[in-house]
């Protein structure tokens, strides 16, 4: 009897009928209003009257993004920031511009795991597992090849070729979130203390003081 009793509880602790959202959007669509003060977890949802066929649209993403910066390439997003309708749809879009030895830096996407797809040059890209394997997985991809980066694990992309590189990426979140890891550590606002860092990254402190002095880039 005991016995049951557990198996009962598990059964009420494990099943998914315990869910307490649905897993999936309730409406057609549920195009964004910015301009609502209301804040919940995505944005609240524009009178579906007053939606158009703009709303689930952006052009320009043949324009190649400018790479002219210390790191060399450009993202160019197009999330729920840039296209309305994306809001509850957990989906995105990126493309990825790379100029010569140009690179996606290390980075995370908090919300999201990311498919690559190279449409034209040669790419070096990897990403790294959690702790404590730190096993770092890599591949050279080339024109019409695509590549899995896992969500929440540190990713880079890198043009090793000789000609510009340009790739696009879809992403399973209409909000994936950046967290460029170098521009994080070194370049946080206000800056993380150099005792912290010089033990973390077992640095001397002007070596850390160095690094907090660069020019980070908002590269999302
Ligand atoms: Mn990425």
């Amino acid at each position: 009897m005991a016995g049951y009793l557990v198996l009962f509880a598990l059964l009420a602790i494990t099943s998914p009928l315990a869910l307490a959202t649905d897993p999936n959007q309730l409406q057609d669509f549920c195009v964004a209003d910015n301009m609502s003060k209301v804040f919940v977890n995505g944005v609240v949802c524009k009178d579906p009257k007053c939606v158009t066929a703009d709303d689930f649209f952006f052009g320009g993403l043949d324009k190649p993004g400018n790479t002219m910066n210390p790191v060399g390439s450009k993202v160019t997003p197009v999330n729920v920031a840039q296209i309305a309708g994306l809001n509850t749809l957990g989906i995105s879009l990126a493309r990825i511009d790379f100029g010569h030895k140009g690179q996606n830096p290390p980075h995370t996407h908090p919300r999201a795991t990311e498919i690559l797809t190279v449409l034209d040059g040669t790419l070096l890209v990897g990403f790294v597992t959690s702790n404590p394997d730190n096993k770092l997985f890599t591949k050279t991809l080339n024109k019409g090849d695509v590549f899995v980066f896992p969500q929440g694990l540190i990713h880079f992309q890198m043009n090793i070729g000789e000609t510009n590189a340009v790739a696009l990426a879809a992403l399973s979140s209409q909000n994936p979130g950046v967290i460029t890891i170098a521009n994080a550590v070194f370049g946080s606002k206000p800056p993380i203390s150099d005792d912290v860092l010089a033990k973390a990254f077992q640095l001397d402190k002007k070596t850390v003081d160095w690094l907090q002095a660069q020019f980070w880039m908002d590269n999302n």
